[in-house]
């Protein structure tokens, strides 16, 4: 699967993709092009993979940088950044939004987390290689061509086929306050049922680590999962984009209310995070968005081939909100089978 990298030193500097964009980028306008991955293989001796890109620039102000697909199972955000980028004013837009709806296309294509031609988790590569394979080149691009122009990036995610999670924009803990404030102050305006401030358990080669460590405020979501979608889990997505264009002053129009108020919530420690002992049959105990105790059983897990033996009960290790959990009914050992959600009181002496 993975192709042999050339050697360090024979490559030419970082910044120069072998991607090529066929919109240009920085004029006024609304344009929708491709970014143009070379994929030479069997099948297509000088073929490439063609990924959607949409620019509208509607003459100074701040740059906004919308991703969805980096993972190909997760249907909210590509659907909502779709809907935008076709209804998207240009005379209505003061800066420059940029939206690549299926980032790593071939994933979206084979509805599947990994790119089906590299294996590679695309939120774990970034900064990505200009000589990677077809996953790496695309991060490589993301980073080093359309990053570098944003003020602002919102990348959307959901849960894929193996996670559900009450849809939710998501934050991380900064360390330079000037950014976690103007980080939250956006959170806030995004509209969904909770907000999140989470704690990664490894956020390496993230594209929120990157553009984080950038200066630059980023945001992601987390707006449903079991690799599809609803109604409800759209308008969501629908709302939260609007909402941080209107926020950014990147589209002159009125912010829509939530349906219910934002639950401003963290995942403080290990504890949120519940993983699986055990391989088995999955019975959830506990609806998602549900209030829990410390010590509240959260699944029992069947064993299908000892049926006499009792379950294993994962019991929550902290009281909170269930926020996330296992979509599948089979659940291997290692799987992550639950996250508990806490109120966030560094919120409190927040303005
Ligand atoms: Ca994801």
């Amino acid at each position: 699967m993975a192709v042999a990298q050339p050697e360090a030193g024979l490559v030419p500097p970082a910044s120069a993709s072998r991607i090529r964009c066929t919109v240009d980028l920085d004029r006024d306008g609304k344009r929708h092009g491709n970014l143009i991955v070379p994929h030479s293989r069997n099948e297509s001796a000088w073929g490439c993979i063609q990924v959607p890109i949409t620019v509208v620039r509607g003459g100074p102000g701040p740059t906004i940088l919308l991703t969805g697909g980096s993972h190909g199972d997760e249907y909210e955000g590509p659907v909502a950044l779709i809907k935008l980028a076709r209804a998207l004013d240009p005379s209505r837009v003061k800066g420059r939004v940029i939206v690549v709806p299926s980032m790593n296309l071939p994933a979206v294509r084979d509805a599947t987390r990994l790119s089906p031609l590299d294996g590679l988790n695309m939120n774990r590569i970034f900064p990505g290689r200009r000589d990677g394979t077809v996953t790496s080149m695309i991060a490589h691009y993301v980073f080093h061509e359309l990053v570098r122009r944003a003020d602002v990036v919102v990348d959307l995610h959901s849960g894929g086929k193996t996670l559900d999670f009450v849809p939710s924009v998501v934050m991380h803990e900064l360390e330079d306050p000037a950014l976690m404030e103007r980080t939250l102050a956006a959170l806030r305006t995004f509209g969904s049922p909770l907000a999140l401030v989470l704690k990664e358990l490894d956020n390496e080669g993230m594209l929120d680590t990157v553009v984080e460590e950038s200066g630059r405020v980023f945001l992601s979501t987390e707006l449903g999962g079991c690799g599809t979608t609803t109604p409800e889990r759209i308008a969501i997505a629908d709302r939260g984009v609007h909402n941080l264009l209107c926020h950014f002053g990147v589209v002159d129009a009125e912010p829509w209310a939530g349906a219910v108020p934002t639950r401003l919530m963290h995942t403080p420690d290990e504890d949120s995070f519940l993983t699986a002992e055990e391989a088995g049959l999955c019975e959830p105990l506990v609806e998602l968005g549900a209030e829990v105790a410390a010590g509240t059983p959260v699944f029992r897990i069947h064993s299908f081939e000892r049926p006499e033996l009792e379950p294993a009960v994962s019991v929550a290790r902290r009281a909170g909100v269930l926020y996330s959990r296992h979509a599948p009914g089979l659940v291997h050992r290692g799987d992550c089978l639950a996250v508990i959600a806490v109120d966030y009181a560094g919120a409190a002496t927040r303005p």
